[in-house]
């Protein structure tokens, strides 16, 4: 049902200087986009099959303001790509594992997602993602 890394989603408190590191490092950014629902912008580093995704805080609020403040910046969460993400869900609840997100929510890039709750995978936010291509 995995078919991929859709993308690993990095945490940093300032957009422009997470973007001049991955530019740096000779990565080319793609795009970014400002996602409201989870109050973050997001910068967009195709690499191969996946993405570098860096995502910056909007808000004090914002889910990633306050894994800053928790962890630090960092590596945030990993997706997988998967064909058909109400499906993926309910096959990883049959096997017990605590879902965050029980229905689909839009993400970046136009794509559904949903996250699996860290309890259950070893401490890793994952988010399972169905790419619109
Ligand atoms: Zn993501």
């Amino acid at each position: 049902m995995i078919k991929h890394i859709s993308h690993i989603g990095i945490a940093v408190s300032n957009l422009e200087e997470g973007i001049a590191f991955y530019e740096k490092l000779g990565l080319t950014l793609e795009a970014i986009e400002e996602v409201p629902s989870q109050k973050v912008k997001v910068a967009f580093f195709p690499c191969g099959d996946t993405r570098i995704e860096v995502l910056a805080p909007t808000d004090p609020e914002s889910p990633i303001a306050k894994f800053i403040e928790k962890k630090g910046e960092g590596i945030q969460h990993i997706a997988f790509a998967v064909d058909e993400l109400p499906a993926a869900l309910k096959e990883m609840e049959d096997k017990d594992i605590r879902l965050i997100d029980k229905e689909p929510r839009p993400g970046a890039h136009g794509a559904d997602i949903a996250f699996l709750h860290p309890k259950s995978t070893n401490g890793v936010l994952i988010e399972l993602c169905k790419e619109k291509h």
